[in-house]
């Protein structure tokens, strides 16, 4: 499942280091060694190519203006994948899911890998096992000229669905036309904490003859709203869960306990604060911004309950 490819002109990121800390983006950004591959990667999606200061060892940077770039993938060979479990001295399990990969003394022996997704997720969770590598490689569909480019993610949702997509490239004869989208999921826990984050996604479209290679209208990716860009602690791109029936439905409960934990993931200072960026998470869906509206009216209010609510017991809390 591995294989080696030539350099790749440019990665596409889906995160950048700001003040050292891990940010996760709400549309794609692009590094590439090549100051004209940065000017022409900034015409095609959006953004101004700039030095890059936000980590991956590449000259230039974009942060493009697009959660959806249209590309090209040259068979099932544009996906190479492996999992890796790297200790302190190197490397202590690459594998495959079946076999070992390396360390080269245990190569071609059974690594031990349960079967099922789940239980390597929680092995991976827990330090015991090994987390996917993902290497996608493609070009820009509208400008293949410019250079292969690669994306690497360790996504446990994409790794999950390798298989059909390879399939799915298989099918296509010659280069496959897809959407690599940076895709919003929206949904809210059991205890009622919204939660947003972005999953990378490959759709395989079709062939060149079938597809055309114009990239989708250029939308701009919903910004989160302010309060959570500017309040949210800064984090590595969150744990992929499995969304369930979501999207349509928020509760919003306000209890002490919630509250403290909201502060303590979102990183706020005081109540009102937590309430506003806890709800902005809620409603950083695109298609919710008339929840937004609503619910933006209702903040004062929730955040004047929750004050009263905690007023008093500050002191049991900190
Ligand atoms: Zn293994």
């Amino acid at each position: 499942m591995t294989q080696s490819t030539p350099v790749p002109v440019g990665h596409f990121r889906t995160g950048r280091l700001a003040e050292g800390r891990p940010h996760a983006l709400d549309a794609w950004r692009v590094t590439t060694d090549d100051a004209e591959v940065a000017a022409r990667v900034a015409s095609l999606l959006g953004g101004q190519p700039q030095p890059n200061e936000g980590g991956g060892e590449l000259a230039h940077e974009v942060l493009t203006k697009v959660e959806t770039v249209r590309v090209l993938m040259d068979g099932p060979d544009a996906v190479a994948a492996h999992m890796i479990l790297w200790g302190s001295k190197g490397i202590l399990h690459q594998c495959d899911g079946l076999e070992f990969l390396s360390p080269e003394e245990k190569k071609g022996q059974p690594c031990g890998c349960p079967p099922r997704f789940e239980d390597r997720r929680l092995a991976a969770k827990e330090g015991r096992g090994p987390m996917p590598s993902i290497n996608l490689t493609f070009r820009i569909a509208a400008e293949p000229g410019l250079g292969e480019f690669r994306f690497m993610t360790s996504s446990w949702q994409m790794a999950a669905q390798l298989s059909d997509l390879t399939d799915a490239l298989e099918q296509v004869n010659g280069p496959a036309i897809c959407d690599l989208t940076l895709e919003l999921v929206v949904y809210t826990t059991k205890t009622g904490r919204g939660v947003c984050y972005r999953k990378p996604v490959v759709r395989v479209l079709g062939s060149r003859d079938t597809v055309t290679t114009e990239p989708p209208p250029l939308a701009e990716p919903t910004p989160a709203p302010a309060p959570s860009q500017l309040r949210r602690k800064a984090r590595p791109t969150p744990e992929p869960t499995i969304p369930s029936a979501m999207e349509s439905s928020h509760s919003v409960s306000v209890s002490a306990a919630l509250l403290r934990q909201a502060a303590e993931v979102l990183g706020t200072a005081g109540h009102e604060e937590t309430v506003i960026a806890a709800l902005s998470e809620v409603v950083a869906g695109r298609q919710q911004s008339a929840e937004l509206v609503r619910l933006r009216e209702q903040v004062g209010k929730i955040a004047a309950i929750a004050e009263q609510v905690l007023q008093g017991r500050d002191s049991s809390l900190t």
